[in-house]
């Protein structure tokens, strides 16, 4: 009877803890500069940039592009000059580009190598492309606008829909960069249903971008566990604070309405970051 009982207990635990579900340890490495640019290093030592405005307002080193290093990929999640600023310079580097074909075709215009800008790296909304064998990069929809300055006077060049990035680590987390938007219910299905998002970095300053309200209503619709603020500080009127996105967070939970909607109450570790910091996910 004792041995069946074990046996028994043995099958419960099996079944209540699949191989799938045991806690990976945390093996990602996310460098925040300020703003919404993020050095990402995986396990195998792939290196991804988003977003590159290296020596920006709220990044303590002004040198930092200089150290930057080896950079596989430089994702771009639209063409204004705060997520384009190094990209070229990176281009230049060798890194190849990521970003919606006509933000390629436009960063082509302004020196972004061409062999590194191709069909390979370059997709659009709802497609998704392999960094290597260790690496998956969906565009998801940002709500928001995209032109390339050109820095000359002249009109922007047109550079397509702006979007946001998935990136699949494998064997490692599941990181969502929201580019610049606001909250919109298809993230629900299109991010949150689709995906296991373990970290979202989520802009929150406002005037440009959702706020911390429309930041908290993100989250909740990714479901994400853990928020990493961003684009906010960077100018005055990016005022939005990891504070209001807590208490915002928190107001959700005990919102009637928002639970009416079936909304699940969210459960969101705010990971706040300094300008310079490094994490491991
Ligand atoms: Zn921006």
């Amino acid at each position: 009877m004792l041995r069946y009982l074990a046996v028994l207990s043995l099958a419960v635990t099996s079944l209540a803890l699949p191989a799938s579900a045991a806690k990976r340890q945390p093996n990602t490495k996310v460098t925040w500069y300020g703003h919404a640019t993020f050095r990402i290093e995986t396990p195998k030592g792939l290196v991804l940039v988003v977003d590159p405005w290296f020596g920006n307002p709220k990044d303590p080193d002004k040198d930092a592009l200089g150290k930057i290093g080896k950079v596989d990929y430089v994702l771009v999640s639209h063409g204004h000059f705060d997520h384009v600023v190094d990209a070229v310079a990176l281009g230049k580097a060798g890194a190849s580009l990521v970003g919606v074909f006509e933000l390629c075709n436009a960063l082509q215009a302004t020196g972004f190598p061409k062999d590194q800008a191709s069909m390979a790296t370059c997709g659009n909304v709802g497609g998704t492309i392999a960094l290597g064998d260790e690496v998956k990069v969906t565009f998801v929809p940002a709500f928001h606008g995209s032109g390339v300055d050109r820095g000359d006077g002249t009109l922007p060049v047109y550079a397509g829909s702006p979007v946001g990035f998935v990136i699949e680590v494998k064997d490692g987390p599941t990181i969502y960069h929201t580019g610049d938007t606001d909250a919109f219910e298809d993230m629900r299905d299109r991010i949150g249903d689709r995906f296991h998002v373990d970290v979202m970095l989520a802009c929150i300053g406002g005037h440009f971008t959702m706020d911390p309200q429309g930041a908290a209503l993100a989250a909740t619709y990714v479901k994400a566990k853990a928020i990493v603020p961003m684009h906010f500080g960077t100018f005055p009127v990016l005022n939005g604070t990891p504070d209001e996105l807590r208490a915002a967070l928190k107001a959700r939970k005990s919102s009637a309405r928002a639970n009416a909607r079936g909304l699940p109450p969210p459960s969101i570790e705010v990971v706040e970051m300094k300008p310079g910091e490094t994490r491991t996910f």
